[in-house]
């Protein structure tokens, strides 16, 4: 059985190496967050994540969610864990205090959550929705849902979901068919069908609040395919009285529990709403005159409904959620493979008996072991100090005066969402699919549970927004948004970066790919400018591959900026002040690991880049 040990150490040397969080008391939520409180934080995480939700990860994917006389069943064990983990507060660290939360800053709740996620990333998604749900309410709500609604969200006693998929409509929202009829009392009557929906049903709380995307017709009862007429309602599965007690069952029915390849113990769920009371959240769509208006990832001119502003706001947060859910179920795919190469003994090294008193070595001798390894490895470290640097980038730009330093950090968190998302997402599948590897047939076999983080993990390539869409929402909307603007600030970001370090000797393994990197990145943005214009075909036929090769330097970045931290670490040590060595030697290893091994891929994908779509385009569709 797998087992799984919070990441202590790394998680806190990227906050306080890294990233200061300790000495930032004079950003706004900052001032409490000493080294010791972020102690105690991270170690009851992670002693829940152990001891209470990674017991239940293998009976969730063994059991399931099964619907049983119009009620979803969770796993055996779910629904008390939930109320050790909503007791604890783990739902709602970085929620508002005025609305119960404990106002704890997105940097460490992040930490807290990749613990969560890699200790049951099913569990964890309950609990992760409905802070989505939440946040998109504070944002959009009236005062009065605002007042009835977000509390109990907050507290953990109802949860939240989002409900855009429709049997016919999954990417393109605008074929949606859920319909929102207006009432004279100013609520609607929600039509339609809705499906996949994570924790549409479940036997956890005693109330669900569905945010529905729907259309609202026109004045001859016609909707149309665009996405004008869109707009965000609150849909509860009970009615809410206006003192906050539950009234009747609203008209929303879970008709069927999906059966699928993994998360087992999250309900996925079939939700049919009929004459369903909704209420709209943010304003009344503009009257559209748009018809058959495209919302195609491409265009960068499409019209979008001021109506989905709420659902936009929950899905950008939930895109770099599950980007993190990607980076937390390598992480545990990798502390078990690590193990198993330390113990599994097979063969002798190439290089020579390393274990004459043994049979055979362990294969953690083994090159090609060690490169799965540390592929996994530089990613999981790579891409939690990048997730945790943007957060930390986000709460300074909040705190700061000067426009221009907002204007970055927005820059960069528009256009590293869609990266975060996708590549953590791609890398993620590909780890706990190397992890499995190091197994061997142990790996395939359930006995291990190896097998399970594979199939948990091939699911964030394709909810949240297909990784292919994320791409072309990187190429299509972020490249050209604001002339350029924030490709310009991430360029000019690793830039200065390699002018602060360039003279320093030891730094020359690391700044020499990113600058090879880097600039292979603004040739192939280049030539996204000079010829998807004229061939649109062009820029979706590259943009995974831009979007892979936008990836693998941002960690190259961050590689380089570990690296310096490492090496002030080390030099300290070495002259007295205490501390691990190994540590930051590792991290050293690492850093030049994704130099080496990932960095070089750059070339593959500009060359991709440059072949462009046209003889992708050729074939007809009948012929494949
Ligand atoms: C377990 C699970 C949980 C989910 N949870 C939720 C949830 O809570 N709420 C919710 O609303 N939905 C949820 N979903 C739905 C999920 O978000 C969709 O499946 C996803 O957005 C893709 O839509 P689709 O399945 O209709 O695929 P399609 O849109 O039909 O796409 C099929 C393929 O075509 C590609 N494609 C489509 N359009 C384009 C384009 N313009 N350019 C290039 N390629 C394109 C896609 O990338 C994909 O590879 C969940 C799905 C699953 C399986």
């Amino acid at each position: 059985m797998p087992t799984y040990t919070a990441p202590l150490e790394d998680i806190r040397f990227v906050l306080f190496d890294y990233l200061g969080v300790d000495q930032a008391s004079h950003l706004p939520g900052f001032a409490d967050m000493s080294r010791d409180t972020i102690d105690d934080i991270l170690n009851g995480a992670a002693a829940i994540a152990e001891n209470v939700l990674h017991p239940l990860n293998r009976i969730g994917d063994e059991e399931g969610c099964h619907l049983e006389n119009g009620i979803v069943r969770t796993p055996t064990g779910f629904a008390d864990a939930y109320r050790t983990f909503c007791d604890g507060g783990w739902n709602r660290l970085s929620m508002p205090e005025s609305y119960g939360g404990f106002g704890v800053p997105a940097v460490v709740a992040m930490a807290v959550n990749e613990m969560m996620t890699s200790a049951n990333q099913a569990f964890s998604m309950y609990a992760g929705l409905t802070g989505a749900a939440s946040a998109a309410l504070m944002g959009f709500a009236p005062d009065e849902i605002k007042r009835l609604y977000i509390p109990k969200m907050v507290r953990g006693t109802w949860t939240g979901t989002m409900n855009l998929t429709e049997p016919h409509c999954g990417t393109d929202l605008r074929l949606m068919k859920t319909r929102a009829s207006e009432q004279p009392d100013d609520t609607y009557r929600i039509n339609g069908t809705k499906i996949y929906i994570s924790g549409g049903d479940q036997d956890l709380t005693e109330n669900i609040v569905h945010l529905v995307l729907a259309k609202i017709p026109d004045e001859h009862g016609q909707v149309r395919d665009d996405l004008g007429q869109v707009n965000l309602f609150l849909v509860p599965k009970f009615l809410v009285n206006s003192d906050g007690t539950l009234g009747p069952r609203n008209g929303v029915t879970c008709t069927a529990v999906e059966r699928k390849m993994g998360i087992k113990g999250n309900a996925t769920a079939v939700l049919v709403y009929e004459n369903a009371i909704g209420y709209r959240i943010g304003p009344k769509p503009e009257a559209s005159t748009t018809k058959g208006a495209t919302d195609s990832p491409v265009a960068t001119t499409a019209p979008r409904s001021r109506g989905m502003a709420g659902m936009f706001a929950m899905m950008n947060m939930a895109r770099l959620g599950v980007g993190f859910q990607g980076m937390a179920q390598a992480e545990i795919a990798y502390q078990n493979a690590a193990q198993y190469a330390r113990d599994r003994l097979q063969a002798r090294s190439i290089s020579g008996v390393k274990n004459p008193e043994l049979p055979a070595d362990p294969i953690i001798v083994h090159p090609d072991v060690r490169r799965m390894l540390l592929n996994i490895r530089s990613f999981v470290e790579g891409a939690r100090a990048l997730g945790l640097w943007l957060a930390m980038e986000n709460a300074r730009a909040r705190a700061a005066q000067d426009e221009s330093v907002k204007n970055r950090a927005q820059d960069l968190g528009d256009l590293l969402t869609p990266v975060i998302k996708a590549f953590f997402t791609d890398m993620g599948f590909e780890s706990t699919n190397a992890a499995m590897q190091c197994f061997g047939g142990a790996g395939y076999v359930r006995d291990t549970g190896m097998e399970q983080f594979v199939r948990d993990a091939r699911i964030l390539q394709i909810y949240e927004g297909t990784n292919g869409v994320q791409a072309l929402d990187l190429v299509g909307r972020k490249l050209s948004a604001k002339g350029g603007r924030a490709a310009m600030t991430f360029f000019q970001l690793i830039h200065s970066t390699i002018n602060t370090y360039s003279a320093d000797e030891r730094m020359a393994a690391f700044i020499a790919p990113l600058k090879t990197a880097v600039d292979r990145l603004q040739r192939a943005t280049m030539w996204f400018a000079a010829n998807a214009r004229a061939y649109p075909d062009n820029a979706g036929a590259g943009a995974s591959e831009y979007l892979r090769m936008m990836g693998i330097t941002a960690i190259a970045l961050t590689w380089t900026e570990l690296a310096a931290v490492s090496l002030r670490r080390i030099a300290e040590i070495e002259s007295g002040t205490p501390g691990r060595r190994d540590f930051y030697q590792a991290k050293l290893i690492c850093a030049r690991h994704w130099m080496e091994r990932m960095v070089p891929e750059t070339a593959a994908q500009l060359d991709r880049i440059e072949a462009g779509g046209e003889n992708i385009m050729k074939m007809h569709a009948d012929i494949f």
